[in-house]
C-alpha cells in the first residue's frame, strides 16, 4: 500500500470561488463587470493545469506564465482567450503564440523588437505592461506611449490584434495609498491610449470599489489566489469571504504513543513533553511539500479535532499532539489543509510565509485526487 497522504483537487470549488469572484465584482462594480482572466500560473497554484480548465470552464480567459501550460489548456479543449503574464521569451516562441492564439503580455522593449523582426500568420493580441511602481517587469512612466505607439504599428501592421494596457500592483492586500497612487500613474501615462485595461490581482479585485474606479476602456481582472480558495489579506479569512478551498492535503496517523513527562520530541528535540502527552506520527513530511519551519503549535487536524504540531517537522514524517483527541489511533484520518482542516493560509502563517508557496510546493511524490465536475473520478496527476 502507497503511503497515506493524498491531495485531492475539488473541482466544484474552484467553480464557486470563481462564481463568488464574479458575483463581488458584478455587485461592486462597473456595468457591465469586468471580465476575469482566471491566473493558473504555477501548474494552476498546485492544484494541475487540467482540472483548472474544467473548474474555471466559466472564466472569460486563462493567464499563465508558462508556455506549455498555455499549450495544455488548448489541448484540454480550452478554447477561449489565453494571456502570458510574462509575454514570450524568444522569437520562436511567437510561431506558438501563433499557432495556439494566445495573447501575449509586452513588458520589455526586447519584445517588440522580436515582434517587429518576427511574421505571423494571425494578427496577435497584446497588453503593453506599465511599471507604475512595482519595479518588477513593465515600461518605466517615461517609455510607455512610445513602446504602445510602436505596439499600434504593429497592429496597423497586421502582428498585433487587440492591444491593451495593464500594470500589476505591489501592495493591494496591505496599502490602499500605495495602490491608488500606482493607480493614479497608470491612469496618467495611459490617458487616451485606446484598448482594454487590466490591472487587478486578487486582493485589488477582492477590495470594494477598487475595479469600479479602474477606467479607459473595457475591463479585464486577474485573480489567482482567491479562486483556489486562499485569501491574499493576513487579517481578512477566505472563509469570510465566502471562499471554499480547492485543495486538500490529508494523511493519516501511522503511529501512536506516549511521550513522558521530559521526554523530547523529533530532531533536535525541539519540543519538551512538559507532562506525558500522547502523541501520534504523521505520514507527511517536507519532501511532501509541508514546511519544515512550522513551528510547535501549527494546527493540525485529527479525526476532525483541531490540534497541534509538536516538534520539527521531518522529511517523511511529522508529529501531532493527541491531547484533545484521546479516540484517535493508528489509521486516523489527518488534514493539513483545505476541507475539514486548518485553511491553508493559517498553516502558512506561523511558517512566515503564505498560502500561494504552500500550495505550489506541494511535491511530485503526494498522489492526486481530482474530484468533481467532470473530472475522472479518481486519476493520478503530475504537478
Ligand atoms: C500572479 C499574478 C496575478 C494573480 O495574483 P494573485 O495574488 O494570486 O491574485 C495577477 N497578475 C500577475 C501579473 C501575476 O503575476
Amino acid at each position: 500500500m502507497p503511503r497515506p497522504i493524498l491531495a485531492t483537487v475539488h473541482v466544484p470549488a474552484l467553480s464557486h470561488n470563481l462564481e463568488t469572484v464574479a458575483g463581488m465584482l458584478s455587485r461592486s462594480a462597473t456595468v457591465p463587470r469586468p471580465s476575469v482572466w482566471a491566473v493558473i500560473k504555477a501548474n494552476a497554484y498546485g492544484h494541475g493545469i487540467e482540472p483548472a480548465v474544467e473548474g474555471f470552464a466559466q472564466a472569460d480567459g486563462l493567464a499563465m506564465l508558462d508556455l506549455d501550460e498555455a499549450v495544455r489548456c488548448r489541448e484540454h479543449g480550452w478554447s477561449g482567450p489565453l494571456l502570458l503574464l510574462e509575454g514570450f521569451f524568444e522569437p520562436a516562441d511567437i510561431e506558438v503564440l501563433d499557432h495556439y492564439r494566445i495573447t501575449t503580455a509586452i513588458h520589455c522593449a526586447e519584445q517588440l523588437e522580436m515582434l517587429e523582426a518576427g511574421q505571423v500568420r494571425h494578427a496577435l493580441d497584446a497588453f503593453v505592461k506599465l511599471n507604475s511602481g512595482m519595479h518588477r517587469l513593465g515600461f518605466q512612466p517615461d517609455q510607455y506611449r512610445a513602446a504602445y505607439r510602436r505596439a499600434l504599428d504593429l497592429q496597423a501592421e497586421g502582428v498585433l490584434g487587440a492591444v491593451g494596457k495593464m500594470t500589476h500592483f505591489a501592495r493591494a492586500d496591505d496599502d490602499p495609498v500605495e495602490t491608488a497612487g500606482q493607480l493614479r500613474v497608470f491612469a496618467q501615462v495611459t490617458e487616451g491610449l485606446p484598448g482594454p485595461v487590466s490591472v487587478c490581482n486578487s486582493a485589488a479585485t477582492l477590495t470594494e470599489g477598487l475595479a469600479a474606479g479602474v477606467s479607459g476602456g473595457e475591463q479585464w481582472v486577474r485573480p489567482g489566489i482567491c479562486l483556489y480558495g486562499g485569501s491574499p489579506f493576513d487579517e481578512r479569512s477566505a472563509e469570510s469571504m465566502g471562499l471554499r478551498p480547492a485543495m486538500t492535503l490529508s494523511s493519516r496517523l501511522i503511529s501512536t504513543h506516549t511521550v513522558p513527562a521530559g521526554g523530547a520530541v523529533g530532531y533536535g528535540h525541539c519540543y519538551v513533553a512538559e507532562r506525558a502527552t500522547r502523541v501520534g506520527v504523521v505520514a507527511c513530511g517536507y519532501a511532501d511539500g509541508y514546511p519544515r519551519h512550522a513551528p510547535t503549535g501549527t494546527p493540525i487536524t485529527v479525526e476532525g479535532v483541531r490540534t497541534r504540531v509538536l516538534g520539527r517537522v521531518s522529511m517523511d514524517m511529522l508529529v501531532a499532539d493527541l491531547d484533545p483527541v484521546p479516540q484517535a489511533r493508528v489509521g486516523s484520518p489527518v488534514v493539513l489543509w483545505g476541507e475539514g482542516g486548518p485553511s491553508v493560509d493559517e498553516v502558512a502563517r506561523p511558517c512566515g510565509t503564505i498560502g500561494y508557496e504552500l500550495l505550489c510546493a506541494v511535491a511530485p511524490r503526494v498522489p492526486r485526487r481530482v474530484q468533481g465536475a467532470g473530472a475522472a473520478p479518481s486519476s493520478d496527476e503530475g504537478p
